[in-house]
């Protein structure tokens, strides 16, 4: 008998955490390598958060808590739905997870029987398909285009089957920071109100980092007549700088959310404590450092687009938010590195890339969409002019 369960066949390890890996392996090497493929903040926790954490501890908030957080962070999270998104939820249909990642993980494990198809557009953040499979569901993938990476109401219209359960909506999205406003949610919801059995995870981690007055609206406050058949998924990983804390957390139904608390129930229980005593801090806290941190990061997207648009063979999107940008690489497809590396697909481009500039990118085929790369610019302005230089050398070395 076999070890590893069938189920294994069907996924594949994450291609973002994979390279983080390999770049640390590298440093640890001595090799000269920047990693653009982690997609975190590059700063600390801000220090009232810590504090906040620090105090938990000493105060002995250290043991179990309910298994869909302290009633604190419950009362936070519904403060910040109702006064962020207009989404008024009560205790029971709000829950706590380990990241983001869990809240889905949870959400799909809850609901999907084999088969049930899950609507993925592409460029999708690399988990979404893998955990389908994991739960026993199929990704339907849709493709949407560059410049605006938005799927459109045909395109949902066309995808949808008798078996599907889900569509997973990210804005703005990892990979591309593209962002779908009110307008382009409204239209999507009138696909939606005609097909009464879909339910829709709305992934709104990306929230607070959105450039050039962007206004971020969610599914839910855009539609109320969708509410109950909506899961709006959020977290303090990418606002706060919190990524290794690990907390995540949800609105949505109280039906489906107690599903997923027993999900939780047996396998990591509640999400740690002293994380959830910061998170409160985060959610209550002051909130004057999100605008700057978002101007910030939009100066950054701003030198990052202008340098890969001057590379020959490659072509940039601007993006509404996030931290990615996900240029196309079509005019570098077929030729040769300086190195003599053949670039037949963004995988090569990749990989020439690390072995011959060092530069640590995640080639497009992990998002779904080729031949393009994902760049994290959640990283210091020195080291993305390093970066983009390389990338410069690199591209102006193809023939
Ligand atoms: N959703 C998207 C689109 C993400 O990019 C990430 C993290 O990279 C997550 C969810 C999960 O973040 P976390 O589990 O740290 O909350």
């Amino acid at each position: 008998m076999r070890l590893l369960s069938s189920t294994l066949d069907r996924v594949a390890p994450s291609a973002t955490v994979a390279l983080t890996g390999r770049v640390a392996a590298l440093k640890a090497e001595g090799r000269d390598v920047i990693g653009l493929g982690a997609g975190e903040p590059d700063f600390p926790t801000p220090e009232h958060i810590r504090e906040a954490g620090k105090r938990a501890i000493d105060e002995g908030r250290t043991r179990y808590t309910a298994v869909g957080g302290v009633p604190e962070l419950i009362d936070a999270v519904r403060a910040k739905f109702e006064s962020d998104n207009d989404l008024a939820y009560g205790a029971s249909e709000v829950m706590v997870c380990a990241g983001g990642k869990q809240v889905l993980y949870n959400a799909l494990m809850a609901t999907l029987d084999e088969g049930d198809e899950v609507v993925i557009p592409a460029p999708y953040w690399v988990s979404y398909p893998d955990m389908t499979r994991l739960a026993g569901g199929m990704p339907v993938i849709v493709e949407t285009i560059a410049p605006d990476y938005r799927m459109t109401p045909d395109q949902l219209e066309s995808a949808i089957t008798d078996r599907t359960k889900w569509l997973i909506l990210n804005s703005p999205g990892n990979p591309t920071g593209a962002g779908y406003d009110a307008e382009a949610l409204g239209a999507l919801a009138e696909v939606l109100m005609r097909h009464p059995r879909i339910r829709v995870i709305s992934d709104d981690i990306y929230e607070h980092i959105v450039f050039d007055g962007f206004r971020f609206a969610t599914l839910a406050q855009v539609e109320p007549r969708l509410k109950d058949r909506v899961l709006t998924v959020n977290g303090v990983s990418k606002a706060y700088a919190m990524t290794g804390w690990r907390i995540g957390y949800a609105g949505g139904p109280a039906e489906l959310i107690g599903a997923m608390r027993k999900i939780q129930s047996q396998s990591t229980t509640n999400p740690c404590s002293i994380s959830q005593w910061a998170a409160v801090e985060a959610l209550e806290g002051p909130q004057d450092f999100l605008a700057p941190n978002a101007a910030m990061f939009q100066r950054r997207r701003d030198m990052v687009v202008d340098a890969l648009n001057g590379c020959p063979g490659i072509d940039c999107p601007t993006p509404e938010g996030a931290f990615y940008v996900y240029p196309s690489i079509h005019g570098c497809i077929g030729k040769t590195s300086a190195g003599g590396r053949l670039i037949a697909d963004d995988s090569g481009f990749a990989e020439a890339l690390l072995e011959e500039e060092g530069v640590a990118v995640v080639h497009g085929a992990a998002f779904g969409a080729s031949p393009a790369f994902r760049v994290s610019y959640a990283a210091a302005d020195e080291v993305l002019k390093e970066a983009m230089a390389r990338i410069a050398r690199f591209s102006g070395g193809l023939n």
